[in-house]
């Protein structure tokens, strides 16, 4: 059985401009669930991490606004509800997916927490979170007093935190326990996983987003996992992206895909940490790494579609 971590893209849950309501997420979560579930029927065994960008921005954005009357929550307090709140939805729909395909199989989600760089504790802002605004909204952006970065691929501007790189998975051994029994659906690391970081004899919290594919590059060497694959909303990794002249990449190798990080092809805080994630885990495994979107999976585990990073 070949053990495969998929990592969701938090864009792939709620798209621009939809409204966060629950149907839309799960709406958005049946299409991708439903590949996967065919991945489990035809014996893969599947981890899933997800992100939260969307997700997470609108939970604080929810305490600020809040804050008269209930006290708000940190950060890493509000990442580990987006782990409560997608993940059940996630575990809804992976197991309706799961039904329809015949399996019975429990889904089981993990809260999880990951260790941070402590020197990296207060990184520039990079990890845009919550939702887009237009330029009529930059002046409230500003008398929040957030830092804010203009996405020009999906063309709006979000407010950015800080995203320390994750080091390990605090809860990575008990993934490994329940993958190993083969008898569970995991979703562990969700949003990148909690942050925390040492403080003297005890783990403390960390105000920020990890980037969720950077995270399941590390939870996916930890289980010992051959397969990481990053599901997103475009068909691949592109080369001059955006220009009269962009290509999508499709079977290529680490070394390769590292020369096209250093040149600059990848956008930083979104396709980057993928190219990243997979460079990382490829080159330090041999094993293969995936960029596609999940109406595209089928066929990029045939490799008929999506970046494929090989050895
Ligand atoms: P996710 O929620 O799936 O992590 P991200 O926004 O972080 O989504 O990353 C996917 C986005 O990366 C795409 O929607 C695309 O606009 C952007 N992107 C930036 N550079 C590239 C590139 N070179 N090739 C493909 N997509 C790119
Ligand atoms: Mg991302």
């Amino acid at each position: 059985m070949t053990n495969a971590v998929v990592a969701i893209g938090g864009n792939a849950i709620l798209r621009k401009g939809e409204a966060a309501t629950v149907e839309n997420q799960m709406n958005n979560l049946r299409r991708t669930c439903a590949p996967l579930a065919r991945m489990v029927k035809e014996g893969y065994g599947v981890t899933l991490v997800h992100g939260n960008g969307p997700q997470v921005g609108n939970i604080l954005l929810q305490n600020e606004i809040a804050r008269e009357e209930v006290p708000p929550m940190p950060l890493d307090v509000c990442v580990a509800q987006s782990q409560g709140q997608i993940g059940l939805m996630l575990q809804q729909a992976m197991t309706e997916a799961l039904y329809k395909e015949g399996i019975s199989r429990t889904v089981v989600c993990l809260l999880t927490r990951v260790m941070v760089d402590p020197a990296g504790q207060n990184p520039t802002p990079s990890k845009p979170i919550g939702p887009y605004y237009g330029s009529e909204g930059l002046e409230r952006l500003r008398l929040n007093n957030w830092t804010i970065s203009e996405d020009r691929a999906r063309g709006g501007w979000r407010r950015i935190v800080p995203s320390p790189r994750p080091l390990s998975i605090i809860e990575g051994g008990a993934v490994r326990s329940l993958v190993a029994t083969g008898e569970y659906v995991v979703i562990a690391a969700g949003g990148g996983g909690v942050p925390v970081t040492k403080c003297h004899n005890h783990l403390c919290g960390v105000e920020a987003v990890v980037d969720k594919d950077l995270a399941a590059q590390v939870l996916a060497r930890c289980i010992g996992d051959e397969l990481l694959i990053m599901l997103t909303d475009v068909d691949a990794a592109y080369l001059d992206y955006k220009t009269p002249i962009q290509r999508g990449i499709g079977e290529t190798t680490a070394a390769e895909m590292r020369t096209y990080l250093e040149q600059g092809h990848f956008a930083p805080g979104s396709m980057a940490p993928k190219v990243e994630a997979g460079v990382e885990f490829t080159s330090s495994t041999g094993h293969t790494s995936i960029i596609t979107t999940p109406e595209l999976l089928d066929n990029a585990l045939k490799s008929k579609a999506g970046t494929r990073i090989i050895a």
